[in-house]
């Protein structure tokens, strides 16, 4: 069975197709600048990468030249060996608490809440949409983001402000990066053989966040209401304190978009370095004796330790910390830092296995009390599964 696994932005269309016998990627790519100048594709298949220049004013003009493609290039011989498309779906609100089969009703609770993520649910719904249409006989599924968080209690997801916000406006929190989260939750059971375990996932790429699991299910995550909240990133702030806003809108004369804006885009590493929010960047500066990169990376690992410690308490424990994302499983020098920082809890790491990177590796010694693991994260995989199950369950 052949499932494409498709993560639609505004004006790109990321795929992988996965052949589910092993799991295996038969091809991925991307298509970029939908609807701008310069639009092009790029094709992996076969350890070769394609790259085209190419017109491409919508969505729809992208899934119609993948689907010609993966003929044309012998990938695949008819349209019919596509099983299913699972989309990424960035929020799902308390609507979708799993992934689910596209139908009309879906895409009318899909279209309810686009509103609540701006910048990603209708680019998101771009590609369900492109999809139908091309491929009208074949099955979309929808995964969502927020989902994995559906089971954080009341107390976990509602802020201390007026309960009217709640009610009236939905403001609570709905984490994010919950399909990758799931991800390692799986592969922690996998790594332990059993379900009743306690886990800190720390997804650390250019996004960030950090989720407390027990037994198989997210207790907290560090993202709130929107992917803003929570650790330090590469360009945004994470938690601060919100009186912040105002004294700055006065002091530059910034309405809030702009505000939001220097949030998202110009704070965390590259706020505090001033120079770059790549983690690679700012470790290079660190080892020049650069003061602003040496407080922005000490900066970003106390984020990430203040939240493992949180974590620990509230699940009363833990058996398993691992790393994942972009940062996580390939900066040595953070890892190492954030597991020194935890060493009052026990945790000890051979220094030699953190030398490894991008790969599934056991870090902490047998005699440390958590066990501390790299797993390079997979969302694409699991939409495929996603939909690979809600397909053949029909
Ligand atoms: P996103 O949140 O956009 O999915 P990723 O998980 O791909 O991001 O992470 C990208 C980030 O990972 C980069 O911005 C960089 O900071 C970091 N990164 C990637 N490779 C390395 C490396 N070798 N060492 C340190 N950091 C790295």
């Amino acid at each position: 069975m052949k499932i494409l696994s498709i993560n639609s932005g505004s004006s790109s269309l990321k795929f992988s197709l996965f052949d589910m016998k092993d799991e295996s990627v038969i091809a991925s790519g991307q298509f970029e600048r939908i609807g701008i100048d310069g639009s092009f594709y790029t094709i992996k298949y076969n350890g070769e990468k394609i790259v085209q220049e190419v017109e491409l004013t919508s969505h729809t003009d992208a899934v119609n030249i993948l689907l010609d493609k993966l003929i044309a290039l012998g990938i695949i011989k008819s349209f019919d060996e596509i099983d299913g498309v699972g989309h990424r779906v960035v929020q799902g609100k308390d609507v979708f608490s799993q992934s689910v089969l596209v139908n009309d009703e879906v895409l009318e609770g899909l279209e309810a809440i686009k509103d609540f993520a701006p910048l990603h649910n209708p680019a998101n719904n771009l590609g369900v949409y492109a999809f139908r249409e091309v491929l009208p006989n074949t099955p979309n599924v929808v995964v969502f983001d927020t989902a994995f968080h559906s089971t954080m209690d009341k107390e976990t997801y509602l802020y201390p402000v007026p309960y009217k916000w709640y009610k009236e406006y939905g403001v609570r929190k709905y984490g994010a990066h919950g399909t990758s989260h799931r991800y390692i939750t799986d592969c922690a059971k996998e790594i332990l053989g059993r379900e009743d375990f306690k886990l800190i996932s720390c997804h650390v790429g250019n996004g960030g966040s950090i989720c407390a699991v027990k037994d198989m299910k997210c207790v907290d995550t560090s993202m709130g209401f929107t992917p803003l909240a929570g650790i330090m990133m590469g360009t945004r702030s994470g938690d601060i304190d919100p009186s912040i806003i105002p004294y700055v809108m006065e002091k530059e004369g910034k309405n809030i978009g702009e505000i939001l804006n220097d949030l998202n885009k110009s704070s965390g590493l590259l706020g505090m370095s001033e120079f770059s929010s790549d983690m690679r960047d700012i470790v290079d500066k660190c080892d020049e004796g650069d003061e602003k990169a040496l407080t922005a990376r000490s900066k970003y690992v106390r984020r990430i330790v203040d939240y493992i410690a949180q974590y620990y308490v509230l699940l009363g424990g833990a058996d398993i910390i691992v790393f994942t994302a972009g940062v996580g499983e390939n900066s040595i020098p953070v890892r190492r830092e954030v597991c020194e920082k935890l060493a009052c809890l026990g945790v000890k790491i051979d220094l030699d296995k953190n030398n490894i990177t991008r790969e599934k590796v056991k870090l902490s010694t047998d005699d440390s009390k958590i066990e501390v693991w790299v797993v390079p994260t997979d969302e694409e995989l699991m939409i495929a599964r996603d939909t690979l199950n809600l397909i053949k369950n029909r």
